[in-house]
């Protein structure tokens, strides 16, 4: 008797290859083969899959035109690399070589700026959570030590009272920019006066110099405006400390928070058509010091912390499909070699994900996942792929 033949269960597909989609545009997903001219095949062959991928170049790019976003608005901007975004030692060198100080958030980032050559005067110190040893540390190298409360800024005192030593120190500012849930963990509050409290006590220590003014307001901000709003408020602060102190502030920090390019999930858009420019950010930032009443001759210099929006766009991981699948429902699946564990982003970022190899246009809608076992373990649960 002849075999019954294997029955395949039927799918019907809208053909989109060449259609709008709801946008206009028909589906058109170029592969990525390379990445600054190296073939994304021969590092996988030389290295194994998956693999993380930076591109330096895309790095330097993303960094010079920050820079003069800025420079182009404000004669006095020094950009510190935001250590805890991504502190791999290749990366935070090529910060350091385009000219970025570092800023760090623990004794154990503070260590890796120093063994990557960051000279201990351009270190900013932030974070709520520096041992007393860190303070030592960082005080006897003459970085910037940001204060995030009054405890902290008690240990400082007690450090430095019965020595030589002069803290340089900087407050961080929690503040109301219109951002919403507001962030007020960390730092001392503006408007309730316990920033101002915080400076009259600084001012009064002969071992602490009050060099500067910080706020980091959140992060993936979509809206320049509150830049704004918190420039604005640092600088009404300088004034009153140079009117009743008579001591220039030499330095406001506007912290990181820039949106990067991704897509959030759930946005109808994607983040590269919705999110602000360097400019945008920088025109708001700018306006607000410009306009200010801090004295011409007495401006400070404009610090800025931005972590994701100088890098997101230099990331990529490069991994293999293991198994082209259907789902119960029909959906086409891919399993690949990555999981959430290697793309943790995936929860709360719709990654472009595209093919590494020429293809053919037509696509359709596909889950794509790796089996760690765990029904989470999505990195897209539907996209248009070919
Ligand atoms: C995380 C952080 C940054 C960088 O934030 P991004 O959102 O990556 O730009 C800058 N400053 C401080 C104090 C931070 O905690």
């Amino acid at each position: 008797m002849m075999d019954k033949p294997k029955f395949d269960r039927p799918v019907i597909n809208r053909i989109n290859a060449g259609v709008p989609d709801k946008f206009g545009m028909r589906t058109n997903i170029r592969p990525i083969t390379t990445i600054d001219n190296v073939s994304i095949n021969r590092l996988l062959k030389e290295y194994g899959s998956p693999l993380y991928v930076l591109s330096e170049q895309t790095i330097r790019d993303t960094y010079r035109e920050a820079e003069s976003a800025f420079k182009t608005r404000y004669p006095k901007v020094q950009f510190a690399w935001s250590y805890k975004t991504n502190y791999m030692n290749a990366v935070c060198r090529v910060f350091h070589q385009e000219d970025a100080w570092a800023e760090v958030v623990s004794g154990f980032e503070y260590e890796k700026a120093i063994a990557n050559g960051v000279p201990g005067n351009k270190i900013i110190f932030n974070g709520p959570d520096k041992s007393r040893s860190d303070l030592e540390l960082g005080i006897k190298n003459g970085s910037l030590i940001h204060i995030d409360h009054f405890d902290e800024l008690y240990e400082i005192i007690d450090i430095v009272d019965d020595s030589e030593e002069i803290a340089k120190v900087a407050i961080r500012i929690n503040m109301d920019t219109g951002i919403y849930p507001q962030w007020d963990r960390f730092g001392f509050n503006f408007e309730n006066g316990e920033a101002w409290a915080a400076v009259n006590k600084i001012m009064t220590q002969e071992h602490l110099e009050l060099m500067g003014l910080h706020t980091h307001i959140g992060t993936y901000i979509m809206t320049p405006v509150s830049y704004g709003i918190a420039t604005r408020k640092m600088a009404e602060l300088a004034v009153r400390i140079d009117r009743k102190f008579d001591h220039v502030i030499k330095y406001i920090d506007v912290g990181g928070g820039f949106a990067s390019k991704n897509t959030l999930k759930g946005a109808y858009l994607p983040g590269s058509d919705t999110c602000p420019s360097f400019d945008e950010y920088a025109e708001a930032i700018t306006d607000a010091l410009n306009n200010s009443d801090i004295r011409h001759d007495r401006m400070p210099t404009l610090f800025l912390e931005t972590g994701r929006a100088l890098i997101d766009d230099a990331g990529y991981l490069a991994g293999t499909v293991l198994a082209n699948k259907r789902l119960a429902d029909g959906r086409r699946s891919l399993v690949i070699d990555i999981g959430v564990n290697m793309l943790f982003t995936s929860f709360w970022y719709e990654h472009n994900i595209v093919p590494a190899q020429e293809h053919q246009q037509d696509t359709e809608d596909t889950t794509i996942y790796r089996p760690l076992c765990m029904n989470i373990d999505v990195i897209r649960s539907a996209v248009q792929f070919p």
